[in-house]
């Protein structure tokens, strides 16, 4: 048996097979190739085959997704006939005896620079598809494996992962994620809380091909993960499995009734999720409403942006599912660690500091109405609330509800009767919790995302896991700008909840309650016992 400890990020004990997750890293070699013929035959015979690989892609896209999505990897297939391309990689071989991979990735990176760069946004968003060539055809030449696939339940170990990572991987073939990197506070921690999947990070397990089938546990209660246990581990851990899934099961008792504290004040449990596939945990866990939807991981993992209609069934199931109970959807908050590369947004020295979320929609109209148009058609399904994530002055606020307001305009234009829908914003710059009372007076109600306030109050990137033992989650900074977000609130008389990951902190809850906060919502998983938590207080 061997055993390797981290950090716990979401708890469970799971057993099963581990599995190593790699993205190879496509190393080519500069130097000059003695054989260029061979160099040129073997680019010719690659190209066959991306081709030929190509051709299965576009069928099954095109019986699965539709005629438009397969037209990407139609797109994709003639980028290796361009004659450009291949004059340009010849040149290299022939001309400047360079091997064929190192051609092709020289070659791919000029495209890709030449579709980035263009003006057109519909031609823009396809560089990371032609991008997504020259990478097949390279590994093709350097005969590595393209994607990463999972076909069987496992407990996946990995330097880091993603969220795109995680999304491109069929949820329920994931028992685990172990990682040696990895924050606490990032969008994969997120991701694992709403998935109910146990995250371990920072641990100090060798990533090796031997990881591959052996049989693993994983106790993400104390952040150990065994590899093939002894017989007496496994038992205790059984055991320690059972007393969880008692006392789980000991919640099930209060199902349905409210969170109240004993002097009578009461809390409104809302859910996190990050796409319908959550619905189930959200209705299993008894969530009250959906206080956040994290919409932008619709737009993740994938190779273009969902459509309108595509965004349209999304929202109407939630708010269909939810049976009139407030479904908030935070309209996109791409950036950051959040990175689709359709959008061509440029490589940043600072990215939490750059283009993220409404800055993004304020490039990006089209992509912005599309969502907002998607979000007004099904509210007539039910109770949606739009969130505008990242607000730092009144003047974003603003300009988001005039965006709204042609959304909705063009949706009346085309004969369609949408209804009003309330419209609040996150605060989770310190600027919008310094203007909270201004804000207040234009906004419908406030969501505080405490994950990036904390962020940007203390100036500690919240990706990076060096900076863990700094991060004062109960910093005085932080819990004064809460008091002031909820004291403008107040007196506007609009409603205040808070949905960062702080909303289930057990030390938090007397005095976010104290302070005026009326909504807590969390992973949907942790509902239950936040139920029993407040009933006590
Ligand atoms: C937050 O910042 O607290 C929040 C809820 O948004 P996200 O974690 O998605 O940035
Ligand atoms: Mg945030």
């Amino acid at each position: 048996m061997e055993q390797f400890s981290g950090k716990a990020v979401f708890p469970g004990i799971v057993f099963g097979k581990a599995l190593l997750f790699t993205k190879p890293d496509l190393q080519v070699d500069s130097s000059p190739s003695s054989n260029p013929d061979a160099e040129w035959q073997a680019f010719q015979q690659a190209v066959r085959e991306a081709d030929t690989q190509l051709g299965i892609l576009f069928e099954k896209t095109r019986t699965e997704l539709g005629e438009e999505k397969a037209m990407i990897v139609g797109i994709q297939r003639m980028m290796l006939e361009d004659g450009d391309f291949l004059e340009a990689v010849e040149r290299m071989i022939q001309r400047d005896a360079a091997r064929a991979a190192h051609a092709v990735d020289q070659a791919g990176k000029q495209f890709y620079e030449l579709f980035a760069s263009m003006d057109d946004a519909y031609m823009r968003a396809r560089a990371p598809d032609i991008a997504d060539v020259f990478r097949r055809l390279t590994a093709i030449l350097l005969a590595a494996e393209t994607d990463f696939s999972l076909t069987e339940p496992a407990i996946l170990i990995a330097e880091d992962l993603s969220p795109g990572d995680i999304l491109t991987l069929d949820r329920k073939l994931i028992r685990a994620f172990v990682t040696c990197g990895g924050s606490l506070n990032s969008h994969t921690a997120i991701l694992a809380r709403i998935l109910n999947i146990p995250l371990i990070v920072q641990t100090n397990i060798p990533l090796d091909r031997r990881l591959d089938g052996q049989y693993a546990v994983v106790d993400g209660y104390n952040g150990v993960i065994y590899l093939e246990p002894d017989a007496e581990t496994e038992a205790l851990l059984e055991e320690e499995q059972r007393k969880h899934d008692a006392e789980r099961a000991a919640l099930e008792s209060l199902r349905g009734i409210s969170a109240v504290t004993r002097d009578g004040r009461r809390i409104e449990l809302a859910a996190n999720i990050s796409g319908i596939a959550d619905l189930d945990a959200v209705l299993d866990n008894g969530a009250e409403s959906i206080g956040l939807f994290r919409s932008e991981f619709l737009f993740l993992g994938r190779q273009d942006y969902p459509g309108e209609d595509e965004q349209f069934e999304v929202y109407r199931a939630a708010a269909v599912v939810m049976k009139g109970r407030r479904v908030v959807v935070r309209t996109l908050d791409i950036g950051a660690d959040k990175q689709a590369p359709y959008f061509g947004l440029k490589k940043e020295e600072n990215p939490a500091l750059g283009l993220r979320a409404v800055r993004v929609c304020f490039l990006q109209p089209k992509v912005f109405k599309t969502q907002l148009r998607a979000i007004y058609r099904a509210s007539a399904w039910g109770n949606i609330a739009i969130l505008f994530p990242m607000i730092a002055s009144i003047r974003e606020l603003r300009k988001c509800r005039e965006f709204a307001a042609e959304a909705r305009a063009e949706l009346v234009e085309q004969g369609l009767t949408p209804g009003e829908v309330e419209m609040g914003i996150m605060i989770e710059t310190p600027a919008a919790a310094l203007c909270a009372e201004e804000l207040a007076r234009e906004a419908d109600f406030f969501s505080v995302g405490t994950n990036d306030l904390t962020q940007y109050t203390l100036a500690m990137d919240r990706q990076n896991p060096r900076l863990e033992p700094f991060m004062d989650t109960h910093h005085p900074a932080i819990l004064r700008l809460l008091a002031m977000t909820a004291e403008g609130a107040a007196r506007a008389g609009i409603r205040v909840g808070i949905c960062g990951e702080l909303a289930a902190d057990p030390e938090m809850t007397r005095q976010f309650i104290d302070m005026g906060y009326e909504e807590l919502s969390v992973a949907p998983s942790l509902i239950p016992e936040m139920r029993k938590r407040i009933r006590e207080l």
